[in-house]
């Protein structure tokens, strides 16, 4: 697909939500390029078949990013079985949309725990281990989402505005010698907008995914951030379709 990078050959990628979308899109590109993915979310089977498809460069292990031990457990798993940690890419998210007043309260926990905490469990299972080895580099997906808020999208948009806000605070507090790279991308065609149970909200989403870019495009930014030589900190990358307005 594409030639090994100097700066991103041989580091050790630790990718959440790898079982689908960008997630995969990214393992598949980091690997092309020289990387070695530690691949984690819940669906096995899919883990699976994208570490053998990518061979010995990549291995799994199931998480659920809501349970603090087992983020722990995963990054401390990638650490055991590639030696170090490099790059953690928290990637897992959910985007269940609906309007304040349908009231899915528990889809609105959900992505709190998934979205903000799952992040919030990646960082402090890495960042020890990154600042015991005098460097790292933290990647957190926010979204435009993460920028500017739509009806239907209050409390996504509320994860995303954290995931933003976690990031930049990460980068002020340890920016020395850890990078912290925010990706904000608009419509990508994956799996993410399949789950949303409100018909309306739905229908908004099939709408603004008819314009939707391939997640390779992701992939490639996160690349980007990767491959700059230490000295250089990728701070944001914001990238929609060009057909994509808001
Ligand atoms: P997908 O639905 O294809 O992927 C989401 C991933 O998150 C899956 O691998 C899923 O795996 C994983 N995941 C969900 N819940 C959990 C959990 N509790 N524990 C572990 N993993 C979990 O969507 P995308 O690839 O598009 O989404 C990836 C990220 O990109 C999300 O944070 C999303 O908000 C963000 N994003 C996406 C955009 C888009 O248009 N696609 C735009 C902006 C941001 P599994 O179900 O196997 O656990």
């Amino acid at each position: 697909m594409t030639d090994s990078n100097e700066n991103i050959a041989g580091k050790v990628v630790v990718i959440t939500g790898a079982s689908s979308g960008l997630g995969e899109a990214t393992a598949r590109r980091l690997v092309a390029e020289g990387a070695r993915v530690f691949l984690g979310a819940r669906r096995e089977e899919n883990l699976r078949a994208l570490a053998d498809d990518l061979g010995d460069n990549a291995a799994y292990q199931v998480v659920d990013v809501t349970s603090r031990d087992q983020v722990q457990q995963f990054v401390d798993a990638a650490a055991e079985k590639f030696g170090r940690v490099d790059v953690v890419v928290n990637n897992a998210g959910l985007m269940p949309l609906s309007p304040l007043d349908a009231l899915k309260v528990d889809e609105w926990e959900t992505m709190i725990d998934v979205n903000i905490k799952g992040v919030l469990y990646g960082i402090a299972a890495a960042l020890p281990r990154m600042q015991e080895q005098g460097d790292g580099h933290i990647i957190t997906l926010s979204s435009v989402a993460g920028h500017t808020v739509l009806p239907n999208s209050a409390v996504y948009s509320g994860t995303k505005y954290a995931v933003w806000a976690i990031t930049e605070g990460l980068r002020q507090e340890v920016g020395g010698e850890i990078r912290a790279t925010i990706i904000s991308p608009g419509a990508v065609d994956t799996e993410l907008p399949q789950r949303i149970s409100h018909d309306e909200a739905r229908e908004g989403a099939d709408a603004l995914y008819s314009v939707a870019i391939d997640a390779d495009a992701v992939a490639r930014a996160i690349s980007y951030a990767i491959a700059q030589p230490r000295d250089v900190d990728i701070n944001e990358i914001v990238l929609r379709p060009t057909a994509q307005a808001v």
